[in-house]
């Protein structure tokens, strides 16, 4: 028998037995942990665009802007005013992963024709830039969630131009591996620092401050490519070289499995 002392009420009971429950709680308050500080990210990450939104509104409002300057200003609130947009969308993305939402469907889909998609999403944004974005490979058909796919290749490209050199290229490399596919989208732009690698994965982390500001983005889309893949069942390796560039490969199974 068990003598339970623990607790005064038992401490001269006599019991035939006990349960005893272990729990894990370390995953579930991991995860807590993580949204409080996503929240907390979130709060803050709001209000800096919000501030100068209403700082130019009310400099206008005012009065004390030359008639010239308005559209400056005018442009300045509309360029906050996206910003604000791409990180509620961004932060909506990951809710829905973290919660293992999925309103998606899973089916055959063809890698090639996602691909093409995402590169004539971008057509204009590389343009800009003069960056040369192309795919290297043909039809790739494995089973997945077609607009969760586009997500992790549109980012992973996205990055590749934004973070890369007039005149760079960006490639989205498709390889059938038999039971498993790969994804490789390399570009040959300013690469990431040694320290900095493990850590554009998490949320709201930026190389560098200011210089991503200027570039613009919100510090979540390597969380969203990195969440993605996790739910579609697959594995991210990341190469880069600073002054270099960076290559980032996907492999998924062919068949259907989510590691959320
Ligand atoms: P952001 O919205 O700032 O682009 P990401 O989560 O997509 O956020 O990326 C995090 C940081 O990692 C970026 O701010 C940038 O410093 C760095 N980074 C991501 N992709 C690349 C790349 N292809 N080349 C160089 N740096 C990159």
């Amino acid at each position: 028998y068990v003598q339970l002392i623990a607790n005064p009420v038992f401490r001269d009971t006599k019991v035939a037995g006990a349960v005893l429950l272990l729990v894990n709680e370390t995953e579930k308050m991991e995860r807590e942990n993580l949204r409080r500080e996503f929240s907390a990210n979130v709060s803050h990450e709001l209000k800096t665009p919000l501030t100068s939104i209403s700082g130019f509104a009310e400099i206008i409002e005012g009065g004390l802007v030359q008639e010239e300057d308005i559209r400056k200003f005018a442009g300045r609130i509309y360029r906050e005013a996206q910003r604000l947009i791409h990180l509620v969308e961004d932060t909506i993305k990951i809710s829905q992963l973290d919660e293992g939402e999925n309103p998606y469907e899973w089916e055959k889909v063809d890698a090639y024709a996602v691909a093409k998609n995402v590169c004539g999403n971008l057509k204009e944004i590389a343009a800009k830039k003069n960056v040369h974005l192309f795919i290297d490979g043909e039809k790739l058909v494995f089973c997945t969630v077609r607009p969760i796919l586009e997500e992790v290749i549109y980012n992973l490209c996205d990055n590749g131009i934004k973070y890369n050199r007039d005149d760079g290229t960006v490639s989205i490399h498709l390889q059938d591996l038999g039971e498993s596919v790969e994804i490789r989208v390399k570009d040959n732009g300013i690469g990431i620092p040694r320290e900095d690698r493990s850590r554009v994965f998490e949320r709201f982390y930026r190389v560098d401050k200011s210089h991503s500001k200027s570039i613009g983005g919100t510090g979540l889309g390597l969380s969203i490519v990195k969440h993605g893949v996790t739910f579609l069942g697959g594995t991210l390796k990341m190469l880069s070289e600073v002054g270099k560039g960076t290559e980032i490969t996907m492999t998924f199974p062919k068949e259907r499995k989510t590691n959320l």
